[in-house]
C-alpha cells in the first residue's frame, strides 16, 4: 500500500506529532475530542522530507492524496474551491513537531480570485460584508505575495499607507470596500510588476504553489537559527494543515483571539490573552492594531466567551498543561484553530508545574520532565538591584511580556543591535514593532522594547523564548526610527542612549540602572529539591576562584570537577616568578622560582577547600604550552633579562624558541611535567599542604584532593606523572604526620588516551573527560578557530549545531563510551566525570547519563541546568525501561 502523506482531521490524534507536526496531531485530537475545528487535512512531515528528496517537488502520489484531501473537505464543508455559488477559502499553515512560533510560513483566504469575490458580494448585497470581502482579497494578494512569491511586504504596505493618507485616516479597518477593491487591484498590479505574471487564478494552483511555500519555508535561514538554538533536526520537516477559512474580519460580530490557559508570563492561574474585533489572526500577532484582554471579549461576545472558557478548562484537564490557544469567533460562533502546550518564561515554567503537581494533575517525575533545562538560565539572569531601583523613577510603562532587567544603550535596527553587540556593547533593541527577519538582532541585544504589540505579539513570544527580557506595547513612545529617536516621558533618547527596562513589571527608566544576580528560591528550589531527588549524576563545577566555587555551590554543585590552576598564575607577582621558571638554564633555577610561587597556590587552593567545605576538589595541574606566559612587551623582557642576569636577546630568543606551530598540540599539559618533573613537584607540594592545613582546622569535612594530569594520551606516561606527584604527597603527608587521601586521575582529552583507556586506568583513580580538547583532536578542527568556518557548514547542511557547545555523540561520545566500557573492568572502583564546556549542555549531560559517568562540571551559572538535565535523562531512562 501506497505510504498514507495526507491525514483528516478525524484520523490523526495527539500521539501523532512526529507526522502530523504539532499543530496538526493538536487539530485532530480536538476534533476527536468534540471542539469546533473547522474541518481540513494535514500533509505530514514525511510528505516534506519526501519534497526535499525529490529536488523541492511535490511527487505525483502525494499530489493524488492532496486532491483527495481537498474532494473531502469540499464534501464535508458543503463548499467549493472556485466554486461561484459556495466557494471555499482555506489557510495554510506550517506545523513542525516542536513548535517554532513564527518561523515558518502561514498563508490565509486561499481560494480567492476576481471572480469568487464578485460572487461573494453579489450573494450578499451588505455593503460590510463587501467590505469584508476585498479585506480578505486584499490581504491574501499581499500574503500569497510576500510568503509565496518572495514579493516584499513593503510593496504593498507603502500601498495601503498611501491609501489611509489619502483618506486622511489611522488605521485600515477605516478603509471602506471602494478603498480595499482599489488596494487589491493595486496589490495585483503590483504582483504582476514584480514577477512579470498575472495573479494565479485557480484556487487549486493557488494551493500548490502555497504547500510548496510551507515545505521550503522549513530551510528558511531564521527557521535554520531556531533549530540551532533548540536542538531541532532539520530531518524532522514540517507537516502542512490545510483548513477552512472562518472569518475573524467578517464583521462587528466576529474576531480573532490568541489566549494562554494561565499566564505565561508569571504562571499565576488565570485564563490570559487578548481579542481583535473585525480581525484575522495575524493583526493580533503582528501587534498592528494593540487587543483588547480577553475578559472584555465577555462583555462583547457573551455565548462565545462561555464556550471558549469551557473549550480552555477541557484542553487544560485533558493535556494536564498549560495550553495557547487561537482561535476565531465569525458571527458570534467560536471556533478553535490550535492549540498546544504554551511556551513560557522559565519563572512561569517553574510556578505552573509545581501548581500542577499540587493541583494533583502531575507527578513530582512529570514536574521536573516538562522545565526546559535552557530556560532555567534566564532564572539566573539580572534583575535590578533593589535599592538602586527604589531610587529610580520609571518614565513609563508598557507590558512587562518576558521577564528579567536589562540596561543598555538604546538601537534602533536588528542589523545594529548585532554590530554593536560585537563591539562588546550592551544594548537594547528599540523598535515600533519586531518581525521575524530581526530574530538575531533581538538574540545580540540584552533586552527588547516595542511600541506596539500585546503579550503575544512577535517580540513578546521571541523574546520570552529567548529568555531575553522584553517591554511590548508601550504606546506612549513617539517614535522616530528613521532618524533614530523617539520620545517617552518628555524625554528626547537618541541612539547610544541608555535606557533600563523591567521585563516584569513593564517600566522603563531612563539610564543605567544597577542589576544582580537571581538566587534559587520559592518554586525553583522545589523543582531543583525534585530534581536532585531522581538524577543519578553527580554535578560539579569548573571553578578557579573561591568566589565562583561558592557561587556554584549556592547553585548546587557538589564539588569542583576542574580548577584550571594555570588561571592562578597570571597575577603580576606571580607571572613574574612564573617568567623566571621558563627562562631559567638548570633545574636549581627553575625550583627557586617555582618556590616563590607555591606558596601563592597553597593559599588559593586552601581558599577552594574552604569554600569546597569537604566537598570534592579536583585540581588540574598546568595544561597550557609555556608560550602563553612570556612577556610580550620590550619593557617586560627589558625586566626579566635584569632579573635573569640576561640579555635581551636572550631572553628574546627563549621567547621565540617556545613558539610553535600547533601550539594546542605542542609543549603543554603533562608534557610539561614530563620536560619539568618540577612544575609537577610544586604543584603536588601546593595543593597537599593546603589540604592538611584545612583538614586540620576542619577535622570534620572529608578532605581529599584528586589531582588531575591533563592531556594524557600513553600509559607510561601517565605512570611517570604520577610518580612524582605519589612520591612528592607521600612525602609531605608524612613530613606533617598527617592522613591525608588524595586520588591521582587524568583527563581524557586526547583520541588516543579514550581508545588505551583500559592500560591508563590500571593506574588512574579517576576519568575526566575533557570533552573541549576530545573534541578538537577527533575531529581536527581548532577550537579557537573552527567558528570562523563553521557557519558554512550549518548553512550546507553538513552540521546542525556547534560540537564544541553539544557533545558530537556519533564520534566523540563514542570514544567517551568506548574509554567507560573498556576502563572498569580493569579498575572498577574508577570514578568518571566530564568538565568540557558539554557538561552544561543539557543533551550532551542525558548522553553522560547514558554512558554511566558519575558526574558532569559545569560553569556555575550552569549547574542548575545541568542537575535537571541529569534527572530528566534518569526519568525518562526510567520510563523507557517500563515501556
Ligand atoms: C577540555 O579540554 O575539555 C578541558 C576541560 O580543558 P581545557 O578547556 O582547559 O583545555
Ligand atoms: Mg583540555
Amino acid at each position: 500500500m501506497a505510504k498514507k502523506y495526507v491525514y483528516l482531521f478525524p484520523e490523526g490524534n495527539a500521539n501523532m506529532r512526529e507526522l502530523l507536526g504539532g499543530k496538526g496531531a493538536n487539530l485532530a485530537e480536538m476534533t476527536i475530542i468534540g471542539l469546533p475545528v473547522p474541518q481540513g487535512f494535514t500533509i505530514t512531515t514525511e510528505a516534506c522530507t519526501q519534497y526535499y528528496e525529490d529536488g523541492r517537488d511535490i511527487n505525483d502520489e502525494i499530489k493524488a492524496q492532496i486532491k483527495e484531501g481537498i474532494a473531502w473537505m469540499e464534501k464535508t464543508n458543503g463548499k467549493k474551491f472556485g466554486d461561484l455559488e459556495n466557494p471555499l477559502l482555506v489557510s495554510v499553515r506550517s506545523g513542525a513537531r516542536a513548535s517554532m512560533p513564527g518561523m515558518m510560513d502561514t498563508i490565509l483566504n486561499l481560494g480567492l480570485n476576481d471572480d469568487v469575490v464578485k460572487a461573494m458580494i453579489k450573494q450578499n448585497p451588505d455593503p460590510k460584508f463587501e467590505r469584508f470581502v476585498y479585506d480578505s482579497y486584499r490581504r491574501f494578494i499581499q500574503m500569497f505575495s510576500d510568503v509565496v512569491m518572495e514579493v516584499s511586504k513593503k510593496n504593498f504596505e507603502s500601498l495601503i499607507d498611501k491609501k489611509k493618507a489619502e483618506k486622511g485616516v489611522k488605521y485600515d479597518i477605516d478603509l471602506d470596500a471602494a478603498d480595499l477593491k482599489d488596494l487589491a487591484d493595486q496589490f495585483k498590479a503590483a504582483y504582476k510588476k514584480a514577477l512579470g505574471k498575472d495573479f494565479p487564478y485557480d484556487p487549486k494552483e493557488q494551493l500548490d504553489l502555497a504547500i510548496k511555500a510551507v515545505f521550503r519555508s522549513w530551510d528558511n535561514p531564521r527557521a535554520n537559527v531556531y533549530r540551532r538554538d533548540n536542538d531541532i533536526p532539520y530531518s524532522w520537516g514540517t507537516a502542512v494543515n490545510v483548513m477552512p477559512m472562518v472569518f475573524g474580519n467578517l464583521n462587528n460580530e466576529s474576531g480573532t483571539g490568541v489566549a494562554f490557559t494561565r499566564d505565561p508570563a508569571t504562571g499565576e492561574k488565570k485564563i490570559m490573552g487578548e481579542f481583535l474585533k473585525n480581525a484575522q489572526g495575524e493583526d493580533v500577532v503582528a501587534g498592528v492594531r494593540t487587543p483588547m484582554p480577553i475578559s472584555q471579549m465577555e462583555q462583547e461576545f457573551p455565548e462565545a466567551y462561555k464556550d471558549f472558557i469551557d473549550v480552555c478548562h477541557k484542553l487544560e484537564d485533558h493535556y494536564r498543561d498549560m495550553q495557547d490557544m487561537e482561535f476565531t469567533v465569525e458571527n458570534r460562533k467560536l471556533y478553535m484553530l490550535q492549540c498546544r502546550n504554551g511556551k513560557r518564561t522559565a519563572q512561569a515554567a517553574l510556578k505552573i508545574a509545581c501548581d500542577l503537581v499540587d493541583e494533583g494533575m502531575r507527578t513530582e517525575e512529570e514536574a521536573v520532565a516538562m522545565i526546559d533545562p535552557r530556560n532555567l538560565d534566564t532564572l539566573l539572569h539580572p534583575q535590578f538591584d533593589t535599592d538602586a531601583l527604589k531610587k529610580a523613577t520609571p518614565l513609563g510603562k508598557g507590558l512587562g511580556a518576558s521577564p528579567g532587567a536589562a540596561t543598555g544603550k538604546i538601537v534602533f535596527t536588528a542589523d545594529d543591535a548585532v554590530e554593536w553587540a560585537e563591539k562588546g556593547e550592551k544594548v537594547i533593541l528599540v523598535r515600533l514593532e519586531t518581525s521575524p527577519e530581526d530574530i538575531t538582532g533581538m538574540k545580540s541585544a540584552e533586552g527588547i522594547l516595542t511600541v506596539r504589540g500585546g503579550m503575544t505579539s512577535h517580540a513578546a513570544v521571541v523574546a520570552r523564548g529567548m529568555g531575553e527580557c522584553c517591554v511590548s506595547g508601550c504606546g506612549d513612545i513617539v517614535m522616530d526610527e528613521e532618524n533614530k529617536k523617539f520620545t517617552l516621558g518628555g524625554k528626547e533618547f537618541h541612539e547610544g542612549d541608555f535606557i533600563s527596562i523591567d521585563g516584569t513589571t513593564g517600566n522603563i527608566y531612563d539610564g543605567s540602572i544597577k542589576t544582580v544576580d537571581a538566587r534559587i528560591a520559592g518554586e525553583f528550589g522545589r523543582i531543583m529539591g525534585w530534581a536532585d531527588k531522581y538524577r543519578r549524576l553527580k554535578v560539579r563545577t569548573n571553578a578557579d576562584t573561591p568566589t565562583d566555587a561558592k557561587k556554584a555551590r549556592e547553585l548546587g554543585a557538589e564539588g569542583i570537577g576542574l580548577c584550571r590552576t594555570e588561571h592562578m598564575f597570571f597575577d603580576e607577582t606571580r607571572i613574574a616568578a612564573f617568567r623566571e621558571m621558563i627562562c631559567s638554564d638548570t633545574k636549581e633555577e627553575r625550583e627557586a622560582a617555582l618556590d616563590k610561587i607555591l606558596p601563592y597556590q597553597q593559599n588559593d587552593f586552601e581558599q577552594l577547600f574552604e569554600a569546597m567545605e569537604g566537598d570534592p576538589v579536583t585540581i588540574r595541574f598546568l595544561d597550557p604550552p609555556l608560550h602563553e606566559f612570556v612577556p610580550n612587551t620590550e619593557e617586560e623582557i627589558e625586566k626579566l633579562a635584569k632579573t635573569q642576569g640576561k640579555s635581551v636577546q636572550a631572553i628574546k630568543d627563549i621567547i621565540s624558541g617556545l613558539k610553535e606551530f600547533n601550539p594546542m598540540m605542542g609543549h603543554r599539559g603533562c608534557r610539561l611535567t614530563v620536560t619539568y618533573p618540577e612544575i609537577g613537584v610544586m604543584q603536588t607540594k601546593a595543593v597537599i599542604r593546603a589540604a592538611i592545613n584545612v583538614e586540620k582546622n576542619h577535622p570534620d569535612w572529608n578532605v581529599k584532593p584528586e589531582i588531575m594530569i591533563p592531556l594524557t594520551c600513553e600509559s607510561k606516561e601517565f605512570k611517570f606523572v604520577k610518580k612524582i606527584v605519589v612520591e612528592t604527597a607521600d612525602a609531605e603527608i608524612k613530613a606533617a604526620g598527617s592522613d591525608l587521601k588524595y586520588e591521582v586521575g587524568t583527563m581524557i582529552e586526547i583520541p588516543r588516551a579514550a581508545l588505551t583507556a583500559d592500560e591508563i586506568a590500571k593506574d588512574a583513580d579517576f576519568f575526566c573527560f575533557g570533552t573541549n580538547d576530545l573534541t578538537q583532536m577527533t575531529f581536527g578542527f581548532s577550537r579557537d578557530d573552527a567558528g570562523k568556518f563553521l557557519g558554512s557548514y550549518y548553512d550546507n547542511k553538513i552540521f546542525e549545531s556547534d560540537p564544541f557547545a553539544k557533545l558530537d555523540q556519533k564520534g566523540v561520545g563514542k570514544l567517551m563510551d568506548y574509554a567507560v566500557k573498556s576502563a572498569r573492568p580493569v579498575n572498577p572502583k574508577l570514578h568518571c566525570g566530564i568538565c568540557g564546556e558539554h557538561g552544561g549542555d543539557p543533551s550532551s549531560v542525558e548522553f553522560c547519563h547514558k554512558i554511566g559517568l558519575d558526574y558532569v562540571s559545569c560553569s556555575p551559572f550552569r549547574v542548575p541546568v545541568a542537575r535537571l538535565a541529569a534527572a530528566q535523562a534518569a526519568i525518562a531512562e526510567k520510563a523507557e525501561k517500563k515501556n
